[in-house]
C-alpha cells in the first residue's frame, strides 16, 4: 500500500495533495531498498500515473540483481473509495523469465543463422529495405562470395567448410564497423550493409577481402586457407532492392571472371 510498496515518500504524497495519507518519513521505500534503482523508480512513475490518472496499469520489467536475471510483468489497480479517493494501489507481480527467455530465443531463431550467428537473409532483406526507404547515397552493399569453396568441401570435408564459413563471417564482422550489418546471404555468400559512401565502401571491402586472405582455419592439423570476392553497389535512387543486389551481383561475376580474390565496385 501507498507509504511502502509504492515507494511514494513525502515530497511525492505533498504534490500529490495526499496530506490525509499516513506516511512516515522513516518508512523505507522501494528506492531504499532495492538494489535495482531503475526499477524502483520506474515503480514510483507507474505508481504516481496511477494516482494521477486514477487508471491501473501492465508493464514489464527485467531485473538483473546480482547475476539473477528475470523478467516481471506487473499489473497494478488503484482502489477507490466511495468518495472517488485512492486509498491504495493493489499489484499482482508475474514472473514471465521462462516465457520471455523462449520468445527470445524464437526471435534468435527466426533471424540469425545457426551456423555463423550472422543475421540470416530474411532478416537482412528486412534490414535493406529499412536502408531504402531512408536512404541517402552513404550507403552500399558489398556481396562476399568465398572463392572455390566446393574445393573446401570435397578436399577437407563439409565440417571444414562449415569452419570456414565462420572464419570468414567472423574476419567480416570484425573488420566492419559496428553500424554497418553482416548477413549470410545464402550458402557462401554474405552481404555487407555498409553505412559510407562508394569510395569507402571499397576501402572496407578491401579491408575484408584482406582480412580473409590473411587469416587461416586449422581443421585436423591442416592448415586451410581462402578468398573472397566482393561485388559492391552504391546507393543509387530509384533502384529497388532486387536491383540493387544484382547491380552487386554483376560486379561480383566480373570479379570471379577476372581471376577471383578482388573487390569490384
Ligand atoms: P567460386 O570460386 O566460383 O565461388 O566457386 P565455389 O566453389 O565457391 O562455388 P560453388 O557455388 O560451386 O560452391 C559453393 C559450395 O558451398 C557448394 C555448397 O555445397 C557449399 N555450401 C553452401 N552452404 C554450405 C554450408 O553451410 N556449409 C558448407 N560446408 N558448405 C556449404
Ligand atoms: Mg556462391
Ligand atoms: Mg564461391
Amino acid at each position: 500500500f501507498l507509504p511502502h510498496t509504492t515507494g511514494i515518500k513525502i515530497k511525492f504524497a505533498k504534490t500529490l495533495s495526499l496530506s490525509d495519507t499516513k506516511i512516515s518519513s522513516n518508512v523505507q521505500t522501494d528506492l531504499d531498498i532495492r538494489k535495482d534503482k531503475d526499477n524502483a523508480v520506474r515503480a514510483m512513475e507507474m505508481d504516481m500515473e496511477i494516482l494521477r490518472s486514477k487508471k491501473g496499469c501492465r508493464y514489464t520489467i527485467k531485473s538483473d540483481i546480482d547475476g539473477h536475471l528475470q523478467y516481471l510483468e506487473l499489473i497494478k489497480e488503484p482502489v477507490v473509495n466511495a468518495k472517488g479517493e485512492i486509498q491504495g494501489i493493489v499489484g499482482l507481480i508475474n514472473d514471465i523469465t521462462e516465457k520471455t527467455m523462449l520468445e527470445k530465443k524464437l526471435h534468435e531463431l527466426s533471424t540469425v543463422d545457426q551456423l555463423t550467428k550472422l543475421l540470416n537473409r530474411s532478416a537482412g532483406t528486412a534490414e535493406i529495405e529499412n536502408c531504402i526507404r531512408t536512404a541517402s547515397s552513404e550507403n552500399c552493399f558489398a556481396i562476399i562470395d568465398i572463392d572455390k569453396f566446393k574445393y573446401v568441401n570435397d578436399t577437407y570435408g563439409h565440417d571444414c567448410g562449415d569452419k570456414v564459413l565462420i572464419n570468414v563471417a567472423e574476419k567480416l564482422k570484425g573488420t566492419v564497423r559496428g553500424n554497418d550489418v553482416v548477413f549470410r546471404w545464402g550458402g557462401e555468400e554474405m552481404l555487407i550493409l555498409l553505412a559510407v559512401d562508394g569510395e569507402i565502401a571499397e576501402q572496407v571491402a578491401q579491408r575484408c577481402r584482406k582480412a580473409v586472405e590473411a587469416s587461416e582455419v586449422v581443421y585436423n592439423g591442416q592448415t586451410v586457407k581462402v578468398t573472397i570476392t566482393i561485388g559492391g553497389c552504391s546507393y543509387v535512387t530509384g533502384l529497388d532492392q532486387e536491383r540493387m543486389i544484382s547491380k552487386a551481383d554483376e560486379n561480383l561475376y566480373q570479379g570471379k571472371s577476372n581471376g577471383k580474390n578482388q573487390v569490384v565496385f
